[in-house]
């Protein structure tokens, strides 16, 4: 597969820049794809496309754009096969769950935001004022590899509903979904402008995005790293931004809870993609009393954790995006054990090729130890244990991040007691599961702004006041979104 184009302004263009970036197969290592990176002056043309878009698809009636995006998920809806076979070469994670995860949801969530649109409060009397709500812009998207069209629906297609035109960077790691969105896109039959697909690393082509002038917002999801310069950059513009970052979400058992439940729970949510899930559980708390139970839980959970071949469907667990991250996991695990955490893996060896990090359970951690503070990204499980509810509670909150979570308790209601002390953007109860109509977002240094359901439409809308005589509400004119 050689992808030397570009979409941009309802065209595939070639690609100018200089350097081919490559694609690797994480389980056989071999590259498979080769993605031309953009020049400064596609740059340049996407983002001026954009603009030029821009007038008219906020002038479009709301309900032509929610057509436009239910039409984008059939056309995706079409492609499905191919981007659940590609996500899985490219990510590692196994074929059947990526179907699911990182095809499926992703489609559905057009739909769902199409759905929702129309809750949004696009129009309002305040006194003698009609607040609406606008566009903010052109939009710049920078996403990140381990959802790749999971993260690309997060920012476009809310963006797309509010009005907005876009720029998207995909990840230089997993960039074929984003290639095949732009295909649906086109095959959509959406205006020339409306959406651009621009390709490359994030110091050079991301940067450039997030600097051009012509950007109103950049919407960022990635690591803390890249989105505090992005929001330095973003700031100094005074652009709009928000910011998707990581986590280091614990798991709180509190006296009582169903310990076998809570352990298989946390070890899913840890291990999903390898780790490579930024609310993924990778602290997990328990009471003293309880360690030897959970202990034993845990060695036995982690033998379910198959490493394997990705298109294999008995494979649990699959190889890591890349040589670079496999080696910063497999250090993170000795610095823990050099400091004193006693690792727990399956005996089972891993396959002789893919980027292979064994399932890890770390034992005796303590919340002063780098491997109970930094963002892993890999499967590893920190287990930390606790005397009290507050010392709990503040173990959990003793991180810079800030994004999920889960307690587990006897009951909901004593969950709920203690889940409104922790600071963190989401947060499950028993084990309920995720809800993508429902804000997703960060605390702390996990991020700015919220994705999902309806609150995603409301990042990319800013409201407008417009002050009326009285003799206008005695027979206002129609105003619509
Ligand atoms: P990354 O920050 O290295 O890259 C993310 C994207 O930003 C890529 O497209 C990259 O090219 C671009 N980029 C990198 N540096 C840039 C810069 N200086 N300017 C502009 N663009 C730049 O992150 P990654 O390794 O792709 O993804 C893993 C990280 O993403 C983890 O930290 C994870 O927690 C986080 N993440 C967060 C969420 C969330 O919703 N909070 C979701 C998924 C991943």
């Amino acid at each position: 597969m050689n992808f030397h184009q570009l979409y941009i302004d309802g065209a595939w263009v070639p690609a100018g820049g200089t350097a081919d970036l490559p694609v690797t197969d994480s389980f056989s290592e071999a590259v498979f794809a080769h993605y031309r990176a953009a020049s400064p002056a596609d740059v340049d043309a996407a983002v001026r496309a954009a603009q030029r878009a821009f007038d008219g698809w906020s002038a479009t009636p709301l309900a032509q754009r929610i057509d436009a995006v239910r039409r984008v998920a059939g056309a995706l809806q079409e492609r499905s096969g191919a981007i659940g076979a590609v996500i899985s070469r490219e990510v590692g994670m196994p074929a059947k769950l990526a179907a699911r995860i990182q095809v499926a949801a992703p489609i559905a969530a057009w739909t769902m935001y199409a759905d929702l649109a129309a809750d949004v409060e696009w129009l309002r009397r305040v006194g003698h004022s009609l607040v609406q709500q606008l566009p903010v812009g052109v939009v710049g998207c920078i996403t990140p590899w381990n959802y790749p069209l999971h993260q690309i629906t997060g920012k476009v297609a809310p963006a797309l509903l509010a009005g907005c035109t876009v720029v998207l960077k995909p990840s230089e790691l997993a960039p074929s979904s984003a290639f095949l969105l732009a295909e649906a896109i086109d095959q959509a039959g959406l205006p020339p402008g409306v959406f651009n697909l621009v390709h490359g690393t994030g110091p050079e082509v991301g940067e450039a995005l997030v600097r051009h002038p012509g950007i109103d917002m950049v919407s960022f999801t990635g690591s803390t790293a890249a989105g505090r310069r992005i929001a330095a950059q973003a700031g100094s513009d005074v652009k709009r931004v928000s910011l998707e970052l990581g986590g280091k979400s614990a798991a709180l058992l509190l006296p009582g809870a169903d310990l076998a439940a809570a352990v298989k729970a946390t070890l899913a949510g840890c291990f999903l993609n390898a780790g490579q899930t930024c609310s993924a559980t990778t602290r997990l708390l328990v009471p003293r009393a309880d360690m030897p139970a959970v202990t034993e839980l845990l060695r036995t959970g982690l033998a379910a954790w198959r490493m394997g071949d990705p298109a294999d469907a008995a494979t649990r667990l699959g190889p890591l995006i890349s040589k670079a991250q496999q080696r910063k996991v497999l250090s993170l695990i000795e610095a823990a054990v050099a400091e004193g955490a006693e690792a727990l893996t399956p005996q089972a060896a891993p396959p002789p090729t893919g980027f292979f990090v064994p399932p890890t359970v770390l034992l005796g951690v303590t919340p002063g130890m780098a491997i109970a503070r930094e963002e892993v990204f890999g499967p590893v499980l920190a287990v930390i244990g606790y005397d009290g509810v507050d010392e709990a509670v503040a173990i959990a909150n003793g991180t810079d991040y800030g994004l999920a979570g889960s307690v587990w308790a006897a009951t909901a209601r004593q969950a709920l007691a203690v889940a409104r002390r922790l600071r963190t953007g989401q947060l499950d109860i028993n084990g309920a599961p995720f809800n993508p109509a429902a804000p997703f977002g960060g605390f702390k240094r996990s991020g700015l702004g919220r994705e999902n359901g309806r609150y995603g439409i409301e990042e990319f809308i800013e409201p407008m006041a417009i002050q009326l005589p009285a003799d206008y509400f005695d027979a206002p004119e129609e105003y619509h979104a």
